[in-house]
Protein backbone atom coordinates (compact mmCIF):
# COMPACT_ATOMS: atom_id res chain seq x y z
CA UNK A 1 0.00 0.00 0.00
CA UNK A 2 1.76 3.56 -0.83
CA UNK A 3 2.76 5.38 2.28
CA UNK A 4 -0.17 8.18 1.90
CA UNK A 5 -2.86 5.70 1.79
CA UNK A 6 -0.94 3.87 4.85
CA UNK A 7 -0.84 7.26 6.48
CA UNK A 8 -4.26 8.06 5.78
CA UNK A 9 -5.95 5.12 6.70
CA UNK A 10 -3.84 4.70 10.52
CA UNK A 11 -5.39 8.59 11.04
CA UNK A 12 -9.24 7.19 10.49
CA UNK A 13 -8.01 4.45 12.89
CA UNK A 14 -6.85 6.54 15.42
CA UNK A 15 -9.26 9.25 14.86
CA UNK A 16 -11.59 6.59 16.20
CA UNK A 17 -10.17 5.65 18.55
CA UNK A 18 -9.56 8.75 20.30
CA UNK A 19 -13.35 9.14 20.06
CA UNK A 20 -13.48 11.64 17.31
CA UNK A 21 -16.66 11.88 14.60
CA UNK A 22 -15.08 13.03 11.96
CA UNK A 23 -11.40 14.78 11.00
CA UNK A 24 -9.93 16.39 8.15
CA UNK A 25 -6.08 17.85 7.97
CA UNK A 26 -5.15 21.06 5.94
CA UNK A 27 -1.64 23.07 5.22
CA UNK A 28 -1.11 25.45 7.64
CA UNK A 29 -0.69 28.37 4.64
CA UNK A 30 -4.27 27.68 4.11
CA UNK A 31 -5.80 28.08 7.02
CA UNK A 32 -3.44 31.52 8.16
CA UNK A 33 -5.55 33.23 5.24
CA UNK A 34 -8.33 33.09 8.06
CA UNK A 35 -5.79 34.47 11.36
CA UNK A 36 -5.11 38.15 12.23
CA UNK A 37 -0.83 38.41 11.92
CA UNK A 38 -1.01 38.01 15.56
CA UNK A 39 -2.68 34.88 15.82
CA UNK A 40 -0.20 33.39 12.86
CA UNK A 41 2.46 35.25 15.48
CA UNK A 42 1.67 33.19 17.84
CA UNK A 43 1.07 30.08 16.47
CA UNK A 44 4.56 30.09 15.07
CA UNK A 45 5.97 30.87 18.37
CA UNK A 46 4.31 27.62 19.44
CA UNK A 47 5.87 25.62 16.39
CA UNK A 48 8.63 27.37 14.35
CA UNK A 49 7.71 26.63 10.47
CA UNK A 50 3.99 25.05 10.96
CA UNK A 51 3.03 22.98 7.95
CA UNK A 52 -0.10 21.03 8.90
CA UNK A 53 -2.95 21.53 10.88
CA UNK A 54 -5.46 18.64 11.78
CA UNK A 55 -8.71 19.40 13.10
CA UNK A 56 -11.24 16.62 14.86
CA UNK A 57 -15.16 16.84 16.09
CA UNK A 58 -15.59 15.25 19.80
CA UNK A 59 -19.75 14.96 20.25
CA UNK A 60 -21.01 15.52 23.81
CA UNK A 61 -24.88 15.50 23.36
CA UNK A 62 -26.22 13.33 26.60
CA UNK A 63 -29.29 13.34 25.38
CA UNK A 64 -32.73 15.87 27.29
CA UNK A 65 -31.94 16.40 30.39
CA UNK A 66 -33.24 19.67 32.70
CA UNK A 67 -30.92 21.80 34.24
CA UNK A 68 -29.63 25.10 34.17
CA UNK A 69 -26.10 24.82 32.77
CA UNK A 70 -25.36 25.01 29.03
CA UNK A 71 -25.07 21.34 27.54
CA UNK A 72 -21.72 21.93 26.98
CA UNK A 73 -20.72 22.51 30.22
CA UNK A 74 -21.97 19.84 32.27
CA UNK A 75 -19.54 17.02 31.41
CA UNK A 76 -15.86 16.83 32.53
CA UNK A 77 -14.41 20.10 31.17
CA UNK A 78 -13.51 19.51 27.39
CA UNK A 79 -10.09 21.45 26.84
CA UNK A 80 -8.70 18.86 29.39
CA UNK A 81 -10.63 15.77 27.99
CA UNK A 82 -10.33 16.88 23.97
CA UNK A 83 -6.62 17.42 24.47
CA UNK A 84 -6.22 13.92 26.55
CA UNK A 85 -7.76 12.17 23.20
CA UNK A 86 -5.68 14.09 20.94
CA UNK A 87 -2.39 13.40 23.19
CA UNK A 88 -3.41 10.05 21.20
CA UNK A 89 -2.85 10.77 17.71
CA UNK A 90 0.29 12.83 18.56
CA UNK A 91 1.82 10.08 19.94
CA UNK A 92 0.99 8.04 17.13
CA UNK A 93 2.18 10.63 14.61
CA UNK A 94 5.49 11.22 16.96
CA UNK A 95 6.44 7.63 16.37
CA UNK A 96 6.12 7.79 12.83
CA UNK A 97 7.75 11.75 12.47
CA UNK A 98 10.41 11.38 14.83
CA UNK A 99 11.62 14.68 14.19
CA UNK A 100 8.56 17.07 14.45
CA UNK A 101 6.54 18.42 16.64
CA UNK A 102 2.62 18.04 17.24
CA UNK A 103 0.92 20.37 19.63
CA UNK A 104 -2.96 19.71 20.46
CA UNK A 105 -4.91 22.42 21.43
CA UNK A 106 -8.66 22.75 22.38
CA UNK A 107 -10.11 26.08 22.21
CA UNK A 108 -6.96 27.46 23.55
CA UNK A 109 -4.71 27.67 20.71
CA UNK A 110 -4.75 30.55 18.02
CA UNK A 111 -5.52 28.46 15.64
CA UNK A 112 -9.07 29.09 14.21
CA UNK A 113 -10.92 25.50 14.65
CA UNK A 114 -14.23 26.25 13.21
CA UNK A 115 -12.57 27.63 9.98
CA UNK A 116 -10.22 24.53 9.82
CA UNK A 117 -13.35 22.28 10.36
CA UNK A 118 -14.82 24.20 7.56
CA UNK A 119 -12.06 24.19 5.45
CA UNK A 120 -11.58 20.67 5.56
CA UNK A 121 -14.83 19.29 5.19
CA UNK A 122 -15.49 18.05 8.91
CA UNK A 123 -19.09 19.63 9.28
CA UNK A 124 -21.32 22.12 7.91
CA UNK A 125 -21.10 25.85 8.41
CA UNK A 126 -24.12 26.87 10.46
CA UNK A 127 -25.58 30.65 10.20
CA UNK A 128 -24.93 30.51 13.83
CA UNK A 129 -21.39 30.33 13.76
CA UNK A 130 -21.21 26.56 14.79
CA UNK A 131 -19.66 23.34 12.84
CA UNK A 132 -22.45 20.84 12.11
CA UNK A 133 -21.55 17.36 12.09
CA UNK A 134 -24.36 15.06 11.41
CA UNK A 135 -25.86 13.06 13.05
CA UNK A 136 -24.27 15.04 16.18
CA UNK A 137 -25.59 18.42 15.19
CA UNK A 138 -23.42 20.96 16.50
CA UNK A 139 -22.87 19.54 19.71
CA UNK A 140 -19.45 18.86 19.02
CA UNK A 141 -16.14 19.94 20.37
CA UNK A 142 -13.32 20.78 18.47
CA UNK A 143 -9.75 20.28 18.47
CA UNK A 144 -7.13 20.84 16.59
CA UNK A 145 -3.07 19.69 16.30
CA UNK A 146 -1.05 22.12 14.87
CA UNK A 147 2.98 20.05 13.29
CA UNK A 148 5.87 21.46 11.87
CA UNK A 149 5.64 17.76 9.43
CA UNK A 150 4.38 17.83 6.19
CA UNK A 151 1.53 15.47 6.05
CA UNK A 152 0.80 13.87 2.98
CA UNK A 153 -2.95 14.50 3.40
CA UNK A 154 -5.87 13.96 0.64
CA UNK A 155 -7.67 16.66 -0.94
CA UNK A 156 -10.02 18.18 1.22
CA UNK A 157 -13.42 19.80 0.13
CA UNK A 158 -14.83 22.97 2.36
CA UNK A 159 -17.86 22.00 3.40
CA UNK A 160 -21.45 23.45 2.43
CA UNK A 161 -23.31 25.94 4.39
CA UNK A 162 -26.32 24.65 6.35
CA UNK A 163 -29.63 24.83 4.85
CA UNK A 164 -29.72 28.25 5.94
CA UNK A 165 -33.92 28.03 7.76
CA UNK A 166 -32.97 31.19 9.89
CA UNK A 167 -34.52 29.46 12.87
CA UNK A 168 -30.94 30.62 14.57
CA UNK A 169 -31.22 34.03 13.33
CA UNK A 170 -35.32 35.07 15.26
CA UNK A 171 -34.51 32.68 18.46
CA UNK A 172 -31.28 34.48 19.30
CA UNK A 173 -32.51 36.36 22.54
CA UNK A 174 -29.76 38.41 22.69
CA UNK A 175 -29.87 39.51 18.68
CA UNK A 176 -26.24 38.32 18.59
CA UNK A 177 -26.66 37.17 15.32
CA UNK A 178 -27.12 38.22 11.73
CA UNK A 179 -26.50 37.55 8.27
CA UNK A 180 -22.64 39.05 8.75
CA UNK A 181 -22.09 36.33 11.45
CA UNK A 182 -22.02 36.59 15.09
CA UNK A 183 -21.59 39.66 17.37
CA UNK A 184 -19.71 38.24 20.14
CA UNK A 185 -20.74 41.29 22.58
CA UNK A 186 -24.53 40.17 22.23
CA UNK A 187 -24.26 36.83 22.97
CA UNK A 188 -25.38 34.96 26.59
CA UNK A 189 -23.05 32.80 26.10
CA UNK A 190 -20.47 35.41 26.98
CA UNK A 191 -22.58 37.39 29.19
CA UNK A 192 -22.95 35.01 31.58
CA UNK A 193 -19.29 34.46 32.09
CA UNK A 194 -18.59 37.70 31.95
CA UNK A 195 -16.72 39.15 35.16
CA UNK A 196 -17.68 41.96 37.21
CA UNK A 197 -21.06 44.23 36.79
CA UNK A 198 -22.95 44.26 34.06
CA UNK A 199 -25.50 46.89 32.45
CA UNK A 200 -28.79 47.14 33.04
CA UNK A 201 -29.47 45.88 29.51
CA UNK A 202 -27.01 43.28 30.04
CA UNK A 203 -28.88 42.36 33.40
CA UNK A 204 -32.61 42.03 31.69
CA UNK A 205 -31.02 39.72 28.86
CA UNK A 206 -29.54 37.20 31.85
CA UNK A 207 -33.21 38.02 34.36
CA UNK A 208 -35.67 36.05 30.82
CA UNK A 209 -32.75 33.60 30.51
CA UNK A 210 -33.08 29.80 31.46
CA UNK A 211 -29.52 28.93 32.17
CA UNK A 212 -27.58 30.36 34.67
CA UNK A 213 -24.00 29.51 32.13
CA UNK A 214 -23.93 29.84 28.60
CA UNK A 215 -27.08 29.73 26.28
CA UNK A 216 -28.34 26.66 23.78
CA UNK A 217 -30.87 28.61 21.82
CA UNK A 218 -29.36 28.67 18.57
CA UNK A 219 -28.80 25.12 18.64
CA UNK A 220 -31.75 23.96 19.93
CA UNK A 221 -33.95 25.22 17.06
CA UNK A 222 -31.55 24.46 14.37
CA UNK A 223 -32.98 21.59 12.32
CA UNK A 224 -29.54 19.56 12.13
CA UNK A 225 -30.43 18.96 16.18
CA UNK A 226 -33.47 18.02 15.83
CA UNK A 227 -32.57 14.30 17.28
CA UNK A 228 -28.67 14.05 17.79
CA UNK A 229 -27.15 11.32 18.24
CA UNK A 230 -25.78 10.90 21.71
CA UNK A 231 -21.99 11.14 22.64
CA UNK A 232 -20.10 7.58 22.67
CA UNK A 233 -17.40 9.78 24.86
CA UNK A 234 -18.05 8.66 28.79
CA UNK A 235 -16.82 12.32 29.52
CA UNK A 236 -19.57 14.03 28.44
CA UNK A 237 -21.88 11.17 29.10
CA UNK A 238 -21.15 10.17 32.82
CA UNK A 239 -21.22 12.21 36.00
CA UNK A 240 -23.33 14.87 34.44
CA UNK A 241 -23.50 18.16 36.90
CA UNK A 242 -27.05 19.45 34.81
CA UNK A 243 -27.70 21.96 37.35
CA UNK A 244 -26.36 24.44 40.07
CA UNK A 245 -28.33 25.79 43.08
CA UNK A 246 -27.46 28.51 45.34
CA UNK A 247 -26.75 26.26 48.11
CA UNK A 248 -24.18 24.48 46.07
CA UNK A 249 -21.94 27.23 46.36
CA UNK A 250 -22.95 28.60 49.42
CA UNK A 251 -19.60 29.15 51.67
CA UNK A 252 -17.40 28.27 48.47
CA UNK A 253 -14.39 30.17 48.63
CA UNK A 254 -12.57 30.28 45.24
CA UNK A 255 -10.16 27.53 46.61
CA UNK A 256 -13.21 24.98 47.69
CA UNK A 257 -15.10 25.99 44.76
CA UNK A 258 -11.78 24.75 42.54
CA UNK A 259 -11.87 22.04 45.09
CA UNK A 260 -15.25 21.14 44.19
CA UNK A 261 -15.85 22.12 40.64
CA UNK A 262 -12.31 22.46 39.28
CA UNK A 263 -12.65 19.56 36.34
CA UNK A 264 -15.78 21.05 34.88
CA UNK A 265 -15.21 23.87 32.30
CA UNK A 266 -18.15 26.61 33.68
CA UNK A 267 -15.18 26.55 37.16
CA UNK A 268 -13.04 28.63 35.14
CA UNK A 269 -14.38 32.07 35.98
CA UNK A 270 -14.56 30.73 39.95
CA UNK A 271 -17.94 31.24 41.53
CA UNK A 272 -18.72 34.95 41.14
CA UNK A 273 -20.06 35.34 37.86
CA UNK A 274 -22.33 31.85 38.52
CA UNK A 275 -23.79 33.47 42.07
CA UNK A 276 -24.53 36.67 40.60
CA UNK A 277 -26.47 34.58 37.55
CA UNK A 278 -28.09 32.58 40.10
CA UNK A 279 -29.29 35.78 41.61
CA UNK A 280 -30.89 37.15 38.40
S1 LIG B 1 -25.63 31.20 22.10
FE1 LIG B 1 -27.62 32.23 22.51
S2 LIG B 1 -27.15 34.42 22.53
FE2 LIG B 1 -25.39 33.38 21.59
S3 LIG B 1 -25.78 33.43 19.40
FE3 LIG B 1 -26.69 31.49 20.12
S4 LIG B 1 -28.80 31.98 20.65
FE4 LIG B 1 -27.71 33.91 20.42
S1 LIG C 1 -31.03 27.04 12.56
FE1 LIG C 1 -31.14 26.99 10.31
S2 LIG C 1 -29.87 28.75 9.66
FE2 LIG C 1 -29.37 28.34 11.78
S3 LIG C 1 -27.57 26.98 11.71
FE3 LIG C 1 -29.37 25.66 11.84
S4 LIG C 1 -29.92 25.20 9.71
FE4 LIG C 1 -28.53 26.95 9.68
Amino acid sequence: MPWKSMIVNSLNEAFAAAGAAAWGGLPFSELAADMTAESVQKAEELCPTPKTVLVAAFPYYAGEREGNLSLYARGLDYHTVVTGRLNTICNFLSEKYENSRFLPGADNSPLPERQAAWRCGVGLRGKNGLVIVPPYGSYVFLGTILTDAELDLPEHTPAPDCIGCGKCLSACPGGALGERGVEVSRCLSELTQKKGALTAEEASLLKAHPLIWGCDRCQQVCPYNSAPALSPLPEFREGLVDSLAPADLEGLTNRTFRAKYGDRSFAWRGPAPLRRNLEL
